[in-house]
């Protein structure tokens, strides 16, 4: 089974969220089942470097005016699996992220230059003779590739099947009707039951309507996208494709986030050695100037600081637990407003919170080592990794009940594993929180929540199995 899994980030080529995460992961658990499966990306500033050197290199032509569209194939460095590279100076080679310039905002040309990777993929799919590879499945990746399947749809010819999968429905891949001509597309395409999407038009929406199934990371995201309150103006859309919606909870890279082999972290631990996980914990105080202090619960957040998150939230829901004397660790980055609203609240409290503004991935594993409560109160959360990752590392998350937290977080029964709330106010925040405080209080109760934590299996490969029965029911 030839299986092409296009994705605008890959770990740990680029990384902006969990997509890259997913992108870096489950293509390698495939191959592992003998799935023959290439990733394809553009070609950012900088990525070529970190791979081997290019094997094969086809020039596309220019069909976007742009320059021409090279591809290129090499390997990731440590699993071996094929990638595939779309090169266009014009397009890619910029600085900063992948969507943002380095003042923050979109790239004005977002729609063209991912119009013009879609195009790639589209035509791998469709005449993968061209390089010698043709997969007989296209899986598409949320509003960045889901251009992909509107050029298959506007060739009319027939092709291999399509997965498109949504990470996150928010960031929908909405641009001017003004501009649909510089994407080379028909407009018979433009329809309500097309990419029109209230007077613009959307990438996002053509993956959902001219896939042959549709996925999201968790199977309660996958329910609450039919609402309005979770849609973000697509739930009619997905309601009217609800027959080929369903729902595959995200793994997590256990080679990268064990803190038994963790390389970032100051002393590696696991279910029988948890005791170690205190020097984590000190360490992190250390490094970020705060008094050295083992039993004060140290609570954590690791996240893109966006309405999303719920952040908000937080400043008034932890104050009460640090007037008690509880710390608070924040790695973050994005929302200028929320940034400044933590600063201010390190300042109130410096030897008792500390916060990071920026991107750092060693850093965000020595946070989840040494704190021992996560963050998450998302107004939505697709799948979320964060509250996955903590359970490894035997920190407990405290999330909001929705989408995959929802799937993956339980505070009854014999699963307990962390702390869950419904509403997403500063009260039902700050309960949750006094709950943790009173479990964190008693050390049996504590480690009897940390081993239910670190022992649940959320490997890829508990979720491989879902994929290729997916795969085969759409290629056979
Ligand atoms: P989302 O994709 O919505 O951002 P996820 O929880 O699915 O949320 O994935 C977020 C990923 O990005 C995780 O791997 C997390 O550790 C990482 N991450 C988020 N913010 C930062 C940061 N400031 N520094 C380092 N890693 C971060």
């Amino acid at each position: 089974m030839k299986i092409l899994f296009a994705s605008s980030e890959i770990h740990p080529l680029i990384k902006t969220g969990g997509l890259a995460d997913v992108a870096g992961a489950l293509p390698v658990a495939l191959r592992s089942k003998e799935i023959d499966v290439k990733l394809i990306m553009p070609a950012y500033q900088g990525i070529l470097e970190k791979l081997p050197p290019v094997k094969n290199s086809t020039n596309l032509g220019n069909p976007f005016g742009c320059g021409d569209l090279i591809l290129l194939e090499t390997q990731l460095a440590d699993s071996n699996t094929p990638i595939y590279l779309v090169q266009c100076q014009n397009l890619f080679e910029r600085d900063a992220g992948p969507y943002l310039d380095i003042y923050g905002q979109d790239f004005g040309d977002n729609d063209i230059r991912f119009a013009a990777f879609s195009w790639v993929c589209a035509l791998i799919t469709q005449h993968g003779t061209l390089i010698g590879w043709q997969p007989d499945l296209l899986h598409l990746n949320d509003w960045q590739t889901g251009y992909a399947a509107a050029y298959l749809a506007a060739w009319r010819l027939n092709h291999p099947p399509i997965v498109t999968t949504v990470h996150n429905l928010r960031y929908n891949g909405s641009f001017p009707i003004e501009r649909f001509d510089e994407v080379r597309l028909p407009h018979d395409l433009l329809s309500i039951h097309g990419m029109e999407f209230y007077g613009r038009y959307s990438s996002l929406k053509a993956g959902l309507v001219f896939a042959d199934a549709i996925t999201t990371v968790s199977p309660t995201y996958a329910h609450e996208i039919l609402t309005p309150t979770y849609g973000d103006g697509l739930d009619g859309t997905l309601r009217a494709q609800s027959n080929k919606l369903s729902g595959i909870l995200n793994g997590v890279d256990y080679n990268e986030w064990s803190p038994s082999i963790d390389p970032f972290i100051h002393t590696h631990y696991d279910l029988h050695s948890l005791d170690n996980k205190q020097q984590n914990k000190l360490a992190l105080q250390r490094e970020n100037g705060l008094p050295e202090s083992p039993n004060i619960p140290v609570f954590g957040v690791v996240s893109r600081l966006t309405e999303q998150k719920g952040l908000d939230l937080i400043p008034a829901a932890i104050e009460p637990a640090l007037k008690q004397g509880a710390m608070f660790i924040l790695l973050g980055s994005g929302d200028k407003g929320l940034e400044q609203q933590y600063l201010d609240l390190q300042a109130r409290y410096p030897d008792q919170v500390s916060i990071r503004i920026g991107y750092d991935e060693a850093y965000s594993h020595r946070l989840q080592a040494g704190i021992d409560m996560l963050l998450i109160p998302s107004r939505f959360e697709p799948c979320g990794l964060t509250q996955l990752y903590a359970l490894k590392y035997g920190t407990l998350p405290i999330v909001r009940r929705t989408g995959g937290l929802a799937d993956t977080v339980f505070e009854e029964g014999h699963h307990a594993n962390g702390f869950v709330f419904n509403h997403a106010t500063a009260e039902d925040l700050r309960s949750a929180i006094d709950r943790s405080l009173v479990a964190f209080s008693d050390l049996s109760t504590w480690r009897t929540l940390q081993i239910q934590a670190m022992t649940q299996d959320h490997s890829w490969e508990r979720v491989t199995e879902q994929w290729i029965n997916l795969y085969e029911s759409l290629i056979n």
